[in-house]
């Protein structure tokens, strides 16, 4: 289980990971996009520090909703309101909890992932942030059910999320930018796919 603080102290991790990807994901974004994925997420996540740096994380669902918020209001581009669906739908299905359980945290997940997929009419296999988030998810249902530890539930759903962020590179793209290139998109792994990537196996490596 994971308490509100735990909580806060991953969302920091995650703010310093994408800072430390900021390059790397605004180059895979100038391949098929506009090159600003590393920094529209960068910019966001600084704002969501300063957004919860004095929250006590005693009720997790307010505090995944100044998230939401701070990502709404400081991502530019389509993925700040596609994470920030992601965090409010999360935030508001967890309420005033100050602990979850796997089975929580699948929960939330699940319905971050149903708000981005309504929010941004995509499916699996159109090379966004849906094929990394989705296989993970199911993957951490099947390990839940199947009664493995929650570090084993959380490391099966981080390669899960990394084949599916990998299988990009194969698909051709129908939602956002990139859908512009059509087949010239294939070959190339998509930005939002891996951003979602290594917020999963940043939220792994601090709980592990
Ligand atoms: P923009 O494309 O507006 O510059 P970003 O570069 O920050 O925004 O984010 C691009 C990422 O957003 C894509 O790589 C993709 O994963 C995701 N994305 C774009 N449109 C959609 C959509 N309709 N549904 C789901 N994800 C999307
Ligand atoms: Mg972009
Ligand atoms: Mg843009």
């Amino acid at each position: 289980s994971l308490n509100g603080q735990q909580i806060k102290q991953i969302i920091f991790k995650i703010a310093q990971m994408i800072d430390e990807n900021k390059m790397y994901l605004t180059e895979l974004d100038a391949a098929i996009g506009d090159g600003d994925h590393g920094i529209n997420m960068s910019k966001g996540f600084q704002a969501v520090i300063d957004k919860i740096k004095d929250d006590n994380g005693d009720n997790i669902g307010d505090m995944l909703k100044k998230v939401s918020m701070a990502l709404i209001a400081n991502v530019g581009g389509a993925s700040g309101p596609l994470y920030g669906t992601a965090f409010m739908k999360a935030g508001m299905w967890v309420g005033n909890r100050r602990e979850i359980s796997i089975e929580d945290y699948y929960n939330m997940l699940l319905e971050a992932l149903n708000g981005i997929k309504a929010r941004g009419r995509a499916s699996i296999g159109e090379k966004t942030m849906v094929d990394s988030l989705e296989p993970a998810i199911n993957e951490l249902k099947v390990s839940i059910d199947n009664k493995f530890n929650e570090l084993e539930c959380l490391e099966k759903m981080v390669n899960s999320a990394k084949l599916g962020m990998e299988n990009t590179k194969n698909i051709v793209a129908t939602k956002g930018r990139a859908s512009y290139l059509g087949e010239r998109s294939i070959g190339h792994l998509d930005p939002g796919a891996v951003s979602c990537y290594l917020i999963l196996k940043t939220i792994f490596e601090e709980v592990k």
